[in-house]
């Protein structure tokens, strides 16, 4: 009887561990979709179970946002989901073909992202349309206000992750724990310069990098620009910022510091958004008289585009 005691014991070990060890979740697949050069290459990250998708971001122009939708439709998986990291074009005015497509996926973001786009969706058409008149939507997304912490694909959490000021006065990273993994939206560009056009204070870029990073393990970060990399990414934005942070201290002319910074950035893309982060200024006076390089300027559609 005493011999039975382990046999038995293992037993009810194999029947207790058995199952849940069968019932594992499968991993998740993620995949990112960027955009062309002259729309200022947007990453798309598509997350993939095994029968449904969850996307975050989603394009600037339409013809892009068309390349993605192909791109979701060919993995043959269901979107149910589509996540906005925060209300700049470049990441949501593509989605029409996407939503065209798969007219049950909702998409969520914060209050403030989604009235933001609601509120601010024409004046950022009008402010960008000269560049593709024809290759921008006229309405937007119709997104849907999200309040809770996390949503669920097939099992797998994908954390909300509010964000201090960056990029934007509000924006929101997602951290799925099971696959280790930050989708950082713009709160980070890798080997780009970044766009500092609407809040301008590194210090507290730096501070949401560090409360990104507090999110959880990280192994792989999937940036707003940039390719996917390791964790390495969020140092190299916080040196970023402290670097910028010392070059465009105030009164500095924003030539002056777009030069300095494409000078100890040499390899970096995204130039352009140097120029482009003191906005009005560079509207006043044009291109040319402020002295940015036409090497920088983007360079035009690509053919086609506009007639997606
Ligand atoms: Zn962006």
């Amino acid at each position: 009887m005493r011999r039975a005691i382990p046999f038995v014991f293992c037993l009810i070990l194999v029947l207790a561990c058995g199952p849940s060890v069968a019932a594992e979740k499968r991993p998740l697949e993620f995949r990112m979709f960027t955009g062309v050069e002259a729309s200022l290459f947007p990453n798309s990250v598509l997350i993939l179970g095994e029968k449904e998708a969850v996307l975050v971001d989603g394009q600037w122009w339409l013809s892009e946002g068309e390349k993605l939708a192909q791109m979701i439709t060919g993995t043959g998986r269901r979107l149910t989901t589509v996540l906005i990291t925060h209300a700049h074009p470049d990441h949501y005015m593509g989605l029409q073909p996407v939503l065209a497509r798969f007219p049950d996926a909702r998409v969520l973001a914060r209050k403030a992202i989604r009235d933001e786009i609601r509120f601010s969706f024409q004046s950022k058409r009008r402010h960008w349309q000269e560049l593709v008149p024809d290759d921008m939507p006229l309405e937007p997304p119709a997104v849907e206000e999200f309040p809770g912490t996390a949503i669920e694909l097939e099992g797998h959490q994908i954390r909300f992750v509010d964000l201090p000021p960056s990029e934007t006065l509000v924006a929101t990273a997602f951290y799925v724990p099971s696959a280790r993994a930050l989708i950082a939206g713009d709160l980070i560009f890798a080997d780009s310069h970044s766009y500092l056009a609407d809040v301008d204070n590194p210090a507290s870029w730096i501070d949401a990098l560090s409360h990104a990073r507090a999110a959880g393990p990280i192994e792989t970060v999937y940036p707003g620009h940039g390719p996917a990399g390791g964790p390495e990414q969020i140092d190299a934005a916080i040196a970023y910022m402290k670097v910028y942070a010392e070059v465009a201290r105030p009164g500095v002319r924003v030539a002056d510091m777009a030069r300095e910074m494409t000078r100890r950035y040499p390899g970096h893309r995204g130039a352009i958004l140097l120029w482009l982060t003191r906005g009005p200024g560079f509207a006043l006076y044009g291109a040319g008289e402020m002295g940015v390089p036409p090497e920088l300027m983007p360079p035009p559609p690509p053919a086609g585009t506009g007639k997606p």
